[in-house]
């Protein structure tokens, strides 16, 4: 099995794509452009412009929070979620997308409730789950559809 076998992501601060060796994931790696952590321990926030670099073109599972300012459920669920990113990283990226600030990407998923958590891998669906969930939940619901990384 390659030690390097190499996977392309999205920079959670600039959204630019980086080439990561896979071995070196956890070894806290940083962006080769704007030099920032290439995972923060926290979500990160997408917006139509930044989204298809995370979801489409980026090797990493994508796990999204669609959610918004007004909902109490999600403002509740905000800090269990951002542990959850603590522990998925760097088996995943975890981002956030405002819907009120971001109309056309909850049409684009017919978002009807939020909060609503949807996996990604490759621009394809893996997942969706509906409804807040503390952190343990969420890791365990992601854990159920994740691919294994390579050379883990
Ligand atoms: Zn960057």
């Amino acid at each position: 099995m390659s030690q390097s076998s190499p996977i392309l992501l999205a920079c959670p601060h600039c959204h630019r794509m980086n080439r990561i060796p896979s071995a070196r994931l956890r070894d806290a790696p940083n962006c080769g452009h704007c030099q920032q952590p290439l995972f923060a321990g926290q979500p990160f926030d997408l917006d139509a412009a930044s989204f298809d670099a995370h979801a489409q073109r980026g090797d990493l599972p994508l796990l999204v929070d669609f959610w918004a300012p007004w909902c109490g459920p999600c403002r509740a669920m905000a800090p269990g979620y951002a542990q959850a990113a603590g522990v998925l990283e760097p088996e995943a990226q975890l981002a956030k997308v405002d819907t009120e600030a971001q109309p056309q990407l909850g049409a684009r998923f017919g978002i009807r409730s939020i909060p609503t958590l949807i996996l990604f891998l490759h621009g394809r669906e893996l997942a969706r789950h509906s409804g807040a969930m503390p952190a343990a939940a969420i890791v365990q619901w992601a854990r159920q559809h994740l691919p294994l990384l390579p050379d883990a």
